[in-house]
């Protein structure tokens, strides 16, 4: 049976010249895998190529949440967060077990820029516009409230707050499971596979490309009647490799999150506050951490490596001191960052903070079609769009297509009748695992981060290496990582299957060897390959610790 492993993406790379696909998809963060999954499910021959990782640009640099976007009525944007808080329900009841719900406080000060009015009415505007459910809807707390919820914040001023939810997510997780159930439906999806150039047919249209294994230097050529660019921030330099489009561009913007651990920040509660220049930023408890984001500035530096310079570290430093003056933290307490780039439809006049986060395609004379901007949590209603446009185009052209399915599509993990049910099914699974012999600790994590999933990782343990010194809980998933998420490499693993370079610096120092040593075994690496994976995660470790 096919599974989604480096064996599966060794075959899949030596079958393609035989194939023919229906749809071509260049890029493998959130936007791409979600058009695969689309694609796949309306029986569309599919095929996805990464040039990284999945998920290695945007899709595993966000602020992590699945969310309506209260920012956007701010700016009016009232469709955008219809359309979007509506969607933020759907990831949810499809992934419960990468979406968790954030209650989160809106604190409001004397001269702040939401009053106690505005707060009232506009969280009430966003639940009706996003479709919030009962449970899940706003509340107004007064002074003694709010600083009950969370005694860090600033006193003076502070008049009361609004208090509403938003959805946590990994974004790197959710886009995984995304690729593994368009791979499960029957998609061919391929990390570390660079598009390079496109191939035309006698009328000019594109019909292919060439690209390179990035991991053997190996060149192919894939054949497919439409070709999708979802590289995000990269659509332009894609778009370079065929023909420019007028009048359409991207304004790259840079957002930064530090991470400090909650020994010396330990806030309680998700806030989502006003920073001294006006603008907002979130501080969010998570698993012992709290990590304070984003800065938003415009960026023309390397897209694949941005990185939080010093400057981003203190400016967030001097928003955690403005709205929690006691918490005293300096450079020394960041224990990581991470810097992602914003795939901005640029708009004439507008600074980044100002600019929609809007989605838009573009199709260009040769029949390449581009999907920019958009959001994290509007991933799935985007790729419907791209593929209704292309049903419209092959159905002309003969190929069946079916309607879209996605709204009720379980993610990979997500097998849920309810999504209240998950909370039971991690209790009861978590006890099973730890029948094999996890501690209870583990299991619980296991089961909740991978939900249905865990019941596979629960069964490879007659796979895992028994000489291995690794703890039980971190061969299994590891080994799952393996044979069922496509992990090629440590940073693969350390970064996207588990965050824990952002998260849990302290396992990745504490596990990083024995790790790599587990990988090369398994999958068969020579000296060489294991020095430059070792090398290629110290970096990635380095980039996240260190300022440039
Ligand atoms: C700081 C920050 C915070 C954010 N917070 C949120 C949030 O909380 N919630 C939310 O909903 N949204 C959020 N967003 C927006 C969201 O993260 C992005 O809209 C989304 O991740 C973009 O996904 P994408 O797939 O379009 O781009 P990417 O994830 O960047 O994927 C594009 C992929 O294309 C690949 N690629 C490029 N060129 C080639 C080539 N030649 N061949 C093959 N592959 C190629 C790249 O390697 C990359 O992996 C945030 C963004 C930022 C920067």
């Amino acid at each position: 049976m096919k599974t989604f492993s480096y064996r599966d993406r060794e075959s899949t790379l030596d079958s393609l010249e035989n194939r023919q696909y229906d749809v071509v998809i260049v890029g493998g963060g959130i936007t791409g895998v979600g058009i695969a999954l689309d694609c796949v499910t309306r029986g569309l021959k599919t095929i996805l190529i990464e040039m990284q990782d999945f998920a290695a640009g945007t899709s595993s640099r966000s602020t992590k949440l699945v969310h309506g976007g209260l920012r956007y009525l701010k700016q009016f944007e009232v469709g955008m967060v219809a359309e979007v808080g509506k969607e933020r329900e759907v990831v949810y009841r499809n992934a419960p077990h990468v979406t968790h719900p954030e209650w989160m406080l809106l604190p409001i000060y004397k001269k702040g820029t939401f009053g106690k009015y505005s707060t009232s009415v506009g969280l009430k505007v966003y639940d009706f516009l996003a479709g919030v459910k009962k449970k899940e809807r706003r509340k107004m707390l007064n002074r003694n409230q709010t600083l009950q919820r969370e005694p860090l914040l600033r006193g003076k001023g502070l008049m009361g707050s609004g208090y509403y939810v938003e959805y946590r997510t990994d974004d790197a997780r959710l886009t995984i499971e995304v690729a593994k159930k368009a791979a499960e439906l029957g998609a061919d999806l391929i990390n570390y596979a660079k598009a390079e150039s496109f191939t035309y047919d006698s009328n000019g249209k594109v019909n292919g490309l060439y690209f390179q294994d990035v991991l053997t230097g190996a060149k192919h050529c894939l054949k497919g009647e439409r070709v999708v660019n979802a590289t995000g921030p990269w659509v332009e330099s894609v778009i370079d490799l065929d023909c420019k489009i007028e009048g359409k561009s991207l304004f790259h913007s840079k957002g930064v999150h530090i991470v400090i651990d909650s020994s010396k920040f330990p806030l309680r509660q998700a806030v989502y506050f006003d920073t001294p220049d006006r603008r907002m930023v979130f501080a969010i408890p998570r698993n012992g951490k709290t990590y304070i984001g984003t800065t938003d500035t415009e960026y023309k530096g390397d897209l694949q490596h941005p990185t939080a310079t010093e400057k981003d570290r203190r400016y967030l430093l001097e928003c955690i001191h403005f709205m929690f003056p006691d918490v005293q933290v300096g450079l020394g307490d960041i224990e990581s960052t991470w810097a992602g780039v914003r795939p901005l439809i640029r708009q004439e006049g507008k600074g980044p903070s100002e600019i929609s986060r809007k989605d838009e395609v573009w199709t260009s004379a040769t029949g390449l079609i581009t999907i920019a901007g958009g959001k994290l949590t509007g991933y799935r209603k985007m790729a419907e769009t791209v593929t209704d446009l292309l049903c419209k185009q092959l159905s002309a052209e003969g190929v069946h297509c079916k309607g879209s399915v996605t709204k009720e599509l379980r993610l990979s993990g997500g097998d849920f009748h309810d999504p209240e049910n998950y909370y039971r099914f991690v209790q009861e699974e978590s006890r099973n695992l730890e029948k094999l012999g996890v501690s209870l600790e583990d299991a619980t994590s296991i089961a909740a981060q991978y939900g249905t999933n865990s019941r596979v990782i629960a069964g490879l343990i007659d796979r895992v290496q028994p000489l291995s010194p690794l703890p039980l809980s971190i061969k299994l998933i590891l080994q799952y990582a393996i044979e069922y998420e496509l992990v090629m490499t440590p940073v693969d693993f350390f970064m996207r299957r588990t965050g824990t370079v952002f998260f849990d610096m302290e396992w990745v120092h504490k596990w990083k060897e024995d790790i790599t040593i587990y990988m090369a075994e398994c999958m068969g690496w020579n000296v060489e390959d294991r020095i430059n994976y070792k090398k290629a995660l110290e970096e990635s470790i380095r980039e996240s610790v260190e300022s440039n």
